[in-house]
């Protein structure tokens, strides 16, 4: 009799806590449909405003380009899977590079003072171990290469088999904005969600705490992931937008050049003048369980930045346009008059 009163309750408290996750489910879906939806209504009023004169400088432009791209339309003798891997692979693994070479000299040496006098957590050890960033080096190469490069294979099957991806014309200004505005808002969607998931504790323990063992993270570690995570949480969200809105290999070149760039500075550590502000990811990697998304529009709808929204780093998120480092002209409390933590680090990190 108690065993089928505890049964009963206890396939009650099931039914209860399914219910609960399909309306949060709904929830969630019902916020991410208002994302996208309002973000597609500003675009309608972007275009027809600011795009205007933006169209007035591509038309000088768009000639030259639209010429750069036939010249190597010829070269490469009509050749497309060829012009695809270099514009969706090589040129923006060139720019990932380019950019995080620069920035892992300055990690491993703690010059030139003008770049390190913007750190974040200046209370990290700099400079950053030279063995701890080859290993992470030699992950991000292995990545790219047994994970990144069969995917874009696949992606051109794909892209291929439902369009033209290397079309002799190149697409419009407007085209090429709004299809950019569209990556921008999926990418936001799919990285928030996966993310999320990722820090459950199992997929957290197998497979995400791998990328999480940098508190103070650094340009490369933007790339530094499990296998699972680099192609679900890395790979597809940047994917679908292209793959879904059939992209021309320009749009997609510029997009994936975009999103390691600025993954490499929401990792970076250094919140440098005119550069966007990575304060919001920087602290996703110090407190684990705040500030999931890219953009942060989810995590505003989520509450999951409700305690970095009270912080100094929150304070300091934001443009930076003068040359004194924000952790000067915002600096942190005195250490007495910091009271306890509203979060504490969950025990499975
Ligand atoms: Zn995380
Ligand atoms: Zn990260």
């Amino acid at each position: 009799m108690r065993a089928s009163s505890s049964s009963s309750s206890s396939s009650s408290s099931w039914m209860q806590s399914v219910q609960d996750s399909s309306n949060g489910f709904w929830d969630s879906l019902k916020k991410a449909a208002f994302v996208i939806g309002s973000g597609l209504f500003f675009l309608v009023a972007f275009r027809n405003s600011v795009t205007w004169h933006l169209q007035r400088f591509w038309g000088a432009s768009g000639d030259f380009w639209q010429a750069q791209w036939t010249r190597l339309y010829t070269v490469f003798n009509r050749n497309e899977a060829s012009l695809f891997f270099i514009g969706t692979m090589l040129v923006p693994t060139l720019f990932f590079w380019m950019f995080n070479g620069f920035l892992m000299i300055v990690d491993m040496t703690g010059k030139p003072a003008f770049i390190t006098r913007y750190k974040i957590q200046q209370d990290k050890k700099s400079p950053v171990e030279v063995e701890r960033v080859w290993r992470a080096v030699k992950k991000v190469l292995c990545n790219q290469l047994f994970l990144s490069v069969p995917l874009l294979v696949l992606t051109y099957t794909v892209m291929s088999w439902r369009g033209e991806p290397c079309a002799p014309e190149l697409p419009t200004f407007h085209w090429v904005l709004l299809e950019l505005a569209v990556c921008g808002l999926l990418e936001e969607v799919l990285f928030y969600y996966s993310h999320r998931l990722f820090h459950y504790p199992f997929f957290y323990k197998n497979i995400h705490k791998l990328h999480h063992e940098w508190t103070a993270p650094i340009g490369v570690v933007s790339l530094y992931a499990h296998p699972v995570e680099h192609v679900l949480s890395n790979m597809l969200p940047a994917l679908i937008g292209p793959v879904l809105l059939g992209s021309h290999m320009a749009t997609t070149s510029l997009w994936f050049s975009m999103a390691l760039i600025v993954t490499s500075i929401s990792h970076c550590g250094y919140h440098l003048p005119l550069l966007p502000s990575p304060e919001f990811h920087d602290f996703h990697h110090l407190k684990f369980n705040q500030c999931y998304g890219v953009l942060g529009v989810l995590d505003r709808l989520h509450g999951t930045d409700d305690k970095f929204r009270k912080t100094k780093e929150y304070e300091r998120h934001t443009l930076l346009l003068s040359l004194t480092p924000l952790t000067k002209s915002i600096p942190d409390m005195p250490k007495k008059q910091v009271t306890s933590q509203p979060w504490t680090r969950p025990k499975n990190k």
